[in-house]
C-alpha cells in the first residue's frame, strides 16, 4: 500500500506531467529568483519598516511560555545528539568531547552522570533502541560503535564496531526487524549493516554529504536530505537499493527530516530558514511551505495526535506549527518580461525598452499569487499564515489588498530557546523536549503548555 503512493509519485515526476511540477513549485531555485532573493534582502537591510516586522517586535509578541526547564551542563564541547529516556527521567547525550554519558534525574532534581563513557572519536550521531537497550553511536572517524545498556543505566557494554563509513557519521537508524543499521556521512553516502554479522549489505552515493536520514520501518524507504539541498527516496533492498525519486524545494542544504509513517507526511528543515511538508500520501504533489524561522532550521519533529509541527532554528526560535487546519499552498513564480500588473518592461527586455522608450524595471514576485510585478506594483508587505508566511513578505498591491487582518492570525506559536540550537529531540508521549546549543549546555522542556494539554484535548493554539 505504502509503495503505491509512492511509485504514483515518481511516476508523475519522470513524465514531467504540469500538476508533478506543483510538487515542485516551493521556490525552485533558478537564476532569477536566486536576484529576487537577493535584491529582497538588499531591501530589507534599507529599509528599517521592513527589518522590524519581520524581526523583534513582532516575534517577541507571539512568545508563548514553554514550562520548566532543567538544564545538564559538563560538556567540554558541543553535544551533537540528545534523546530522553523513556518512561524515565533520563538523558543520554553524545558529545564531540567524545562522551557518551547517561544522565538520570536525582532526588535534588538535578542530573548527574551515571555512565560516563569516552570513545576514540568525537560523537556525531546516535540512535537507541530502548526495549532491547541497545544504542549505536556514530563518531567523527566513520564508525558506528554499538553497546548494550543495564537495565538500570548504570552500565555500558561494547557489542560491535562498524566500519560504516570513510567520514563523520551524520545520522543513525536502527531497524530490530531486519536487524539493520542504517546511517548516512559525510562520505556522501547512505549505508546499511547487518547488525548480527556486522558486515555491510549495502552502500549508495548521492553527489554531496549526506546530512539526515529517515526511514519507513514498513516499506524500507529511506528519504536522505544532502547539502546540496536535495531529498533522495530510496528503497533499500537486502543487498542493493533504488532511487525512486528526489525531491528539491529547498535553496540550501538539508540539515533535519521527519517522516510520519501514519500520515504519510515528509517534513524537511533546511539552512534557507524554511520548512517544506511534503505531502506523499496525498499523491498529488502537495507541498507546503512554512516560513517562520529567521536562521537555519536545525531539527523538527511532527506530533501526529495533535497535528503540530515543532521546529527549532540556530537562533534559538522554536515553532510550534499547527497542521490541523487547510493551509494552501504557495504559488509557482510566475516568468514574465514585463510586469503583469502594469505592464512595464523588465531590465532584460531590451526590445520593448527601446520601443516604448522607458527604463527596465526590477522583477519581483508576489508572494500570494506569484506574479512577476515590478517594485511599485508591490509595495506592501504582509504575513500570510495560512500560505506558512509566518512573517512579512512581498506581496502585489492587489493581493494586499485582499488580505483581510483575520487571515494575518498566526498559525503557530514561537517560543525563545535562549541558546543557539544545534540538535533538538522530543519524547512525544510525556510532552518533553531536549536542546542541545552551541553553549555545550543540554536543556529539557517541559512543552505541555503548548503541546501536552493538546495531546489530551486536541490542538489550542492559544
Ligand atoms: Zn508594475
Ligand atoms: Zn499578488
Amino acid at each position: 500500500m505504502a509503495c503505491y503512493g509512492m511509485s504514483y509519485l515518481w511516476e508523475h515526476r519522470r513524465e514531467g506531467r504540469n500538476d508533478s511540477a506543483v510538487f515542485f513549485a516551493c521556490m525552485g531555485g533558478n537564476k532569477r529568483q536566486d536576484r529576487e532573493k537577493e535584491e529582497e534582502k538588499g531591501l530589507t537591510k534599507e529599509d528599517p519598516v521592513t527589518c522590524d516586522s519581520g524581526g523583534g517586535k513582532h516575534k517577541l509578541s507571539l512568545f508563548r511560555t514553554v514550562g520548566d526547564v532543567s538544564k545538564v551542563e559538563g560538556h567540554q564541547d558541543v553535544v551533537s545528539a540528545a534523546l530522553l529516556i523513556p518512561k524515565e527521567d533520563g538523558v543520554i547525550t553524545a558529545s564531540e568531547d567524545r562522551t557518551i554519558r547517561v544522565w538520570l534525574k536525582r532526588d535534588s532534581g538535578q542530573y548527574w552522570p551515571s555512565i560516563y563513557h569516552t570513545m576514540s572519536s568525537p560523537c556525531s550521531a546516535m540512535a537507541y533502541h530502548h526495549d532491547s537497550r541497545r544504542i549505536f553511536v556514530g563518531q567523527d572517524n566513520g564508525a558506528i560503535m554499538e553497546f548494550h545498556i543495564s537495565e538500570d543505566f548504570n552500565k555500558m557494554n561494547f557489542v560491535k564496531t562498524y566500519p560504516a563509513h570513510q567520514n563523520r557519521v551524520s545520522a543513525i537508524t536502527f531497524c530490530l526487524t531486519s536487524e539493520w543499521v542504517i546511517s548516512t556521512g559525510h562520505d556522501k553516502c547512505i549505508s546499511w549493516m547487518c547488525t548480527r554479522s556486522g558486515t555491510m549489505l549495502g552502500r549508495h552515493y548521492f553527489t554531496s554529504w549526506a546530512s539526515c536520514l529517515q526511514y519507513d520501518y514498513e516499506t524500507q524507504h529511506a528519504f536522505v536530505g544532502d547539502y546540496s539541498g536535495q531529498i533522495t527516496l530510496l528503497k533499500l533492498e537486502q543487498n542493493t537499493c533504488s532511487v525512486i525519486t528526489t525531491l528539491k524545494g529547498h535553496e540550501g542544504s538539508i540539515t533535519s527530516l521527519w517522516w510520519d509513517p501514519v500520515q504519510r507526511l515528509l517534513f524537511s528543515g533546511a539552512s534557507d530558514h524554511s520548512i517544506i511538508m511534503w505531502d506523499i500520501g496525498g499523491r498529488k504533489g502537495r507541498t507546503l511551505l512554512l516560513q517562520g524561522h529567521h536562521d537555519k532550521v536545525q531539527a523538527i519533529c511532527y506530533i501526529q495526535l495533535t497535528r503540530q509541527l515543532v521546529s527549532c532554528s540556530a537562533d534559538g526560535g522554536i515553532a510550534v506549527w499547527n497542521m490541523d487546519i487547510s493551509r494552501e499552498e504557495a504559488p509557482q513564480w510566475l516568468e514574465s518580461d514585463s510586469c503583469q500588473k502594469c505592464e512595464q518592461p523588465f531590465f532584460w527586455n531590451i526590445k520593448q525598452m527601446w520601443d516604448t522608450k522607458t527604463l527596465g524595471l526590477r522583477q519581483h514576485h508576489c508572494r500570494k499569487c506569484g506574479q512577476a510585478v515590478c517594485g511599485k506594483c508591490s509595495t506592501k508587505r504582509s504575513s500570510y499564515p495560512i500560505m506558512g508566511f509566518e512573517f512579512q513578505v512581498r506581496v502585489c498591491d492587489s493581493c494586499f489588498e485582499s488580505i483581510k487582518d483575520e487571515d494575518r492570525t498566526s498559525l503557530a506559536t514561537f517560543h525563545e530557546g535562549k541558546h543557539n540550537i544545534s540538535h533538538m529531540s522530543m519524547d512525544i508521549s510525556r510532552g518533553l523536549m531536549v536542546t542541545c546549543g552551541s553553549d555545550r549546555i543540554v536543556k529539557i522542556w517541559d512543552m505541555t503548555p503548548v503541546v501536552g494539554c493538546s495531546l489530551a484535548t486536541g490542538f489550542s493554539s492559544r
